[in-house]
């Protein structure tokens, strides 16, 4: 071999070297960038949040002392807890957005439920005068309508279906941005949450573990078919960076201005609601408006029914969307803030019209019975006349700043359900309760597709 072929023979060799290592590296790339494989989910799986790096949440579901815990507000009785005094300003940069008679209608028939609100907002022809604090009366903002001569756009990050192009035909949720909320937190935090339920010796049914898994083949789903997809939590753990023991100065300032008698055991019960709750919303809320900033939420929850040492017979399906605030609610200074901002996004509109396509699809492909709250309910309100949809005004779906999909199907003490939780999930059809079934977390997974390929398939 001459010099000058042995120095191109070795060259080939480095080449075909450099391109069997550049091959594995893009194969590790590609399998890398796709974490929402199929075979990879498990209620067991542990991943970071979708989009939002490490810093946001743990990764392990337990204990994470090392990183900073979240900002705990002082307690304040013309607050909800945890809340911050809201900055009316920004009330602002709705002047001029909606008329006066969109405005008074949502606040008479979705967002409250008697008349008090009027108390807290005076309509005149022209603006709304608003009282900004429920400790200052002379505090007041005013709001001005929009009429024929002025009418500016409500600011807002969310987009509604006739905002969004189509782009690519084939794909009906091309370019719509979801955010999924598994509820609850699961795992070792069933329990305190009071969310698991156990049936004899059989293994305990925990539901924040049931809407993390149905959320994890919904993604896949929803990507699929063009929606870049987020989720809140992917692991069994809280959003949180708080523990129960961190609420303990608030939950002592609280009890002690309401002069409720404080044992080790109240202010435990206390605690752990403002770490699994209150405090699990607001972090939650904070990653969804501050960087996900979707075009909708859904939150996926599974229901119970009345508590009983048996299963029950019962089974039901409904959909709650915001709304229906009770004057104690309104009366806080933050509550009404996020109502009038929900009402001048004009979320409610957009939030009906998904809701219903999305109920509607649900009891067909389900089967499931209505869930009727009662005529003379203080905290519900039935919306549109259809048996499926009601407002309510729960943390969730008032704190995410868009249209929110709030599912409540199944029940997990439900003798059928129960049953088929129990089954785990499976591809294809079994034999169960004597009829073919799909899994229920496929069943629960293509109901909640096809809502939302069927409202969004209709775009201009
Ligand atoms: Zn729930």
């Amino acid at each position: 071999m001459s010099a000058t072929k042995q120095k191109s023979y070795a060259l080939q060799v480095v080449l075909v070297i450099f391109l069997i290592a550049l091959a594995f590296l893009v194969q590790k790339v590609i399998n890398d960038a796709n974490p929402h494989e199929m075979t990879s989910i498990s209620l067991g799986d542990k991943t970071a949040v979708a989009g939002s790096g490490n810093d946001v949440g743990n990764t392990s579901g337990k204990g994470n002392g090392s990183q900073s815990k979240a900002h705990i507000a002082e307690y304040n009785p013309y607050l909800t807890d945890l809340a911050v005094a809201p900055d009316w300003s920004r009330l602002d940069e709705y002047q001029y957005t909606i008329s006066k008679e969109d405005f008074e209608l949502e606040l008479d028939e979705v967002y409250t439920i008697d008349a008090e609100w009027r108390k807290w907002i005076e309509i005149g022809d022209e603006s709304a005068l608003i009282r900004t604090s429920a400790e200052d009366p002379s505090k007041q903002l005013e709001l001005f309508f929009a009429s024929e001569v002025k009418q500016e756009k409500p600011a807002k990050y969310w987009r509604a279906r006739d905002e969004l192009d189509v782009k690519d035909a084939t794909k009906p949720l091309f370019g719509i941005n979801i955010v999924i909320d598994p509820g609850h937190i699961g795992g070792d935090y069933a329990e305190i949450e009071e969310r698991d339920f156990v049936h004899n010796e059989l293994p305990p049914v925990k539901e924040g573990d049931l809407t993390l898994k149905v959320a994890k083949l919904l993604a896949v789903q929803l990507e699929a078919l063009g929606a870049d997809v987020k989720l809140t939590r992917e692991y069994l753990g809280p959003v949180n960076r708080n523990r129960s023991e961190d609420y303990s100065d608030f939950a002592k300032h609280k009890m002690n201005t309401q002069n409720s008698l404080i044992s080790p055991d109240s202010l435990k019960r206390m605690s752990d609601k403002l770490f699994y709750r209150a405090g699990e919303i607001k972090e939650r809320a904070k990653i969804v408006n501050n960087e996900f900033c979707p075009d909708l939420v859904l939150c996926l929850h599974f229901n119970a029914g009345a508590e009983s040492v048996d299963l029950i017979e019962e089974e039901h399906f409904h959909m709650i969307m915001n709304g229906a605030y009770m004057s104690s609610e309104v009366a806080r200074d933050d509550q009404r803030f996020t109502m009038l901002e929900r009402i001048l996004q004009r979320i409610h509109p957009e939030e009906a019209r998904l809701t219903a396509y999305a109920a509607n699809v649900f009891a067909a492909e389900t089967g499931l019975q209505p869930y009727l709250y009662e005529t003379e309910s203080k905290r519900a309100l039935n919306v549109d006349n259809n048996p499926y949809l009601w407002a309510r005004n729960l943390a969730a779906n008032r704190s995410y700043m868009c249209p929110v999909l709030f599912y409540e199907p199944y029940l997990m003490n439900g003798k059928d359900s129960h049953e088929r939780i129990l089954q785990g999930d499976y591809p294809g059809m079994r034999y169960l309760n004597g009829m073919l079934r799909p899994s229920i977390f496929r069943e629960y997974v293509d109901s909640v597709t096809k809502g939302l390929v069927n409202y969004y398939s209709i775009r201009k």
